[in-house]
């Protein structure tokens, strides 16, 4: 943290519960104020022993008339606790010869537990207690209890965070304005009281975080994250771009399409035209669902940059997508003249090196390929543009080195990012604020939707039947493998085997396989059957989820489909439905389902719009999985739940613009609060 003042860091070397702090991701003394309270316990009072109730915990105190070891049934530590209104005992099975001498009776004790009813009167198992050595008065406030790790004790941590509530600045970075017309609390006091709620505070508030305290802190932090993303935001549109001006090129590409562009393209297209005829870097992400056909979008920015006498790269998360956008670049830019080269990790070291050389050199201007895009010495000569296919499956660190091979004299090349996967309303609103969005919200004319059907794995006979029908027709079919996410050599088996029986089950038809371990050439080759038709049936692992396209393919089965995620389902499900034919798709399944599993194909089932489907995926699996979280560098929401806080993000989004406008300080000191060093990687 650039921040930290130097006397901590000594401290820390020094300090053993820093290590312990760390695991917590707590690293400054801000770090201590946010560590919220899982929840609290009322220490405030004592019940009298009578009166304790079951279900409940309770602090209760007396003086020890019984400490003996009982040894039926087990061996135990039985204490007989007494006040004025009656007897408790306190059971535990696993104790220390010091446990015993110290409740000798006649000393005072104070418990807190759940009390049961046992044959004897009420018990509490395992109370937390402690020995009373003379007049202790209670505490006035609820007893928190932190979320912690293994060897740090929740006495530690709450001195730690007790010392950090007195020494850290808790000053309000809110106007007073602001804060009056939002109705917000103030910070400090909202801090204290969450750590420290009096008993007769909102109970239900503080679980559900509706309290006004937590409004204020969920607040704060929705605003820090909207600041970082406006801040990031100026930061790129200042930095300088080459200017790519029209040339003849793309007129031509659009004029040879056997198809117009949809409207929807046509006012995407117009989008990225207009940034990238500026002096300054696009960064834009171009949505649309499966089908919808960013390709040629995509194509047509590359082709802006080669009329503009610059480079531009493709970069997709496979190898088979990567090779079938080359294909599919070199037959639509070929006819203009213009040379595209493939990267891509499995080709051999000379040929790699011979591309690379060109792609130094400026010879040719477009390069497509994986990430070996960017790796061991891939140098570009004038990179102006970097598409990024299917983006959400990149690391952030992947998007920063290719654009970083475009960084030349100050000026960054323009990015343009495609995902099939729509993002929820309130994501686009928080994570995603710092991009430009275009939407293609249409699929191209004469699409017939895909017919979805959810078959019981044991009726799969008749699924093979009804291959063979499909294929007698002149049409192509998928055979998606089940997902085994423990093991990549079993799911390499049962590609294998699966392939293996289907084509026995399937004699006479001609039946493919393509998975993760084969080499590229081989992949190529059977992708290339595939779509010029020889194979008819085509055996897969995921490698196909994303972007291949081979319109005659109307056929699909996804084997053990309850395994798959949401948004993996809708991605497999779009490879067909991309020809004139009516298409179908077969979740197989297996019995018993669980709960989520239930209900993502009956989500699947019961509807093809992305949206909707994107919105469930995020209900089901949180902001963090749908990110990509470990991956994407974004540091994620802790306190604010984008499901129930819209309101809150929508505040928080207006007052961001309002402070940037009118009190910038304010602004930068709310920011280095809440973001302090966190947001480096939110630039690429
Ligand atoms: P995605 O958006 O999923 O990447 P693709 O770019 O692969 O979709 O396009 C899907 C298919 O639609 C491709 O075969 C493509 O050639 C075709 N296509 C794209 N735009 C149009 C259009 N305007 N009219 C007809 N077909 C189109
Ligand atoms: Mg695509």
């Amino acid at each position: 943290m650039p921040s930290r003042p130097k006397p901590r860091t000594g401290a820390d070397t020094r300090d053993p519960g820093a290590a312990l702090l760390a695991k917590l991701g707590i690293r400054t003394q801000f770090d201590l104020v946010l560590h919220l309270p899982l929840r609290y316990e009322d220490e405030t009072t004592l019940t009298p022993i009578a009166r304790a109730r079951e279900g409940a915990p309770v602090q209760i105190e007396g003086e020890v008339v019984a400490c003996d070891v009982a040894y039926r049934p087990r061996r135990r530590l039985v204490v007989k606790l007494a006040d004025a209104s009656g007897v408790c005992v306190m059971r535990f099975l696993n104790f220390y010869p010091s446990q015993q001498k110290a409740l000798a009776p006649g000393v005072r004790v104070r418990a807190f537990g759940e009390v049961r009813a046992a044959s004897f009167g009420g018990e509490m198992v395992h109370p937390r207690y402690r020995v009373l050595r003379g007049p202790e008065p209670l505490p006035e406030a609820l007893t928190p209890v932190y979320p912690t790790t293994a060897g740090l004790t929740q006495h530690a941590l709450r001195r730690r965070i007790e010392a950090a509530l007195d020494a850290a600045d808790l000053s309000d970075t809110l106007p007073q304005a602001i804060r009056a017309r939002l109705g917000l609390a103030g910070f400090a006091e909202s801090a204290r009281l969450l750590h420290h709620p009096q008993p007769d505070t909102d109970a239900a508030g503080l679980r559900d975080r509706t309290h006004p305290a937590w409004r204020r802190i969920k607040f704060d932090e929705l605003l820090g994250q909207q600041l970082s993303m406006r801040a990031h935001y100026r930061a790129r549109s200042r930095a300088a771009a080459p200017v790519l001006a029209a040339g003849e090129l793309t007129g031509r590409l659009r004029a040879g399409l056997p198809f117009e562009l949809t409207r929807a393209q046509a006012r995407a297209w117009g989008e990225i035209e207009r940034d990238l005829g500026r002096a300054h870097p696009m960064h834009r992400l171009l949505q649309g669902d499966v089908g919808s056909g960013k390709t040629v979008v995509a194509a047509l920015a590359v082709l802006r940059a080669v009329e503009s006498d610059r480079q531009a790269a493709v970069m997709a998360p496979t190898e088979i997508l990567s090779e079938q956008h080359y294909r599919k670049f070199a037959q639509w830019l070929a006819p203009l003249g213009v040379r595209v080269a493939w990267l891509a990790g499995g080709q051999k070291k000379a040929e790699r090196r011979r591309i690379a050389a060109e792609i130094a050199a400026g010879a040719v201007p477009v390069a497509i390929g994986t990430h070996a895009l960017f790796q061991e010495g891939v140098a570009f000569r004038d990179l102006a543009l970097a598409v990024v296919d299917e983006q959400h499956r990149f690391g952030v660190h992947q998007r920063l080195a290719l654009r970083e091979k475009g960084e030349a004299d100050g000026a960054l090349p323009h990015q343009l990012m495609m995902s099939a996967t729509p993002i929820p309303r309130t994501l686009a609103m928080s994570y995603y604020a710092d991009l430009d969005v275009s939407v293609i919200d249409e699929l191209p004319p004469g699409r017939t939707p895909v017919v979805t059907k959810l078959v019981a794995d044991s009726r799969r006979d008749e699924m093979i039947a009804r291959i063979r029908a499909a294929c007698t027709e002149g049409r192509q079919a998928y055979w998606v493998c089940p997902l085994i996410e423990e093991s990549e050599a079993l799911e390499l088996k049962t590609a294998i085997e699966t392939h293996a029986r289907l084509s026995a089950e399937l004699a006479g038809l001609v039946v493919g396989l393509v998975h993760g371990r084969l080499a590229p050439a081989e992949k190529a080759a059977v992708m290339d059957a595939f779509a010029a038709g020889r194979v008819q049936v085509l055996v897969a692992t995921t490698v196909i989820e994303v972007g291949v396209d081979v319109p005659n393919a109307s056929l699909m089965v996804i084997e053990h489909a309850e395994r798959f995620g949401l948004a993996q389902l809708h991605q497999l499900r779009g490879r067909v439905g991309r020809g004139a034919q009516a298409s179908v798709c077969i979740l197989l399944y297996q019995r018993p389902l669980s709960d989520g599993a239930r209900r993502r194909l009956r989500v699947v089932f019961e509807t093809t719009d992305g949206f909707r489907i994107a919105h469930e995926d995020l209900q089901l699996r949180g902001p963090g999985e749908v990110l990509g979280a470990r991956q994407s560098g974004v540091p994620l929401l802790r306190f604010a739940d984008l499901a129930r806080d819209e309101p809150l993000l929508r505040a928080a989004r207006a007052a961001a613009d309002e402070l940037l406008e009118r009190d910038p300080d304010a602004a930068a000191r709310h920011m280095q609060r809440w973001m302090g060093g966190r947001t480096d990687l939110l630039k690429a």
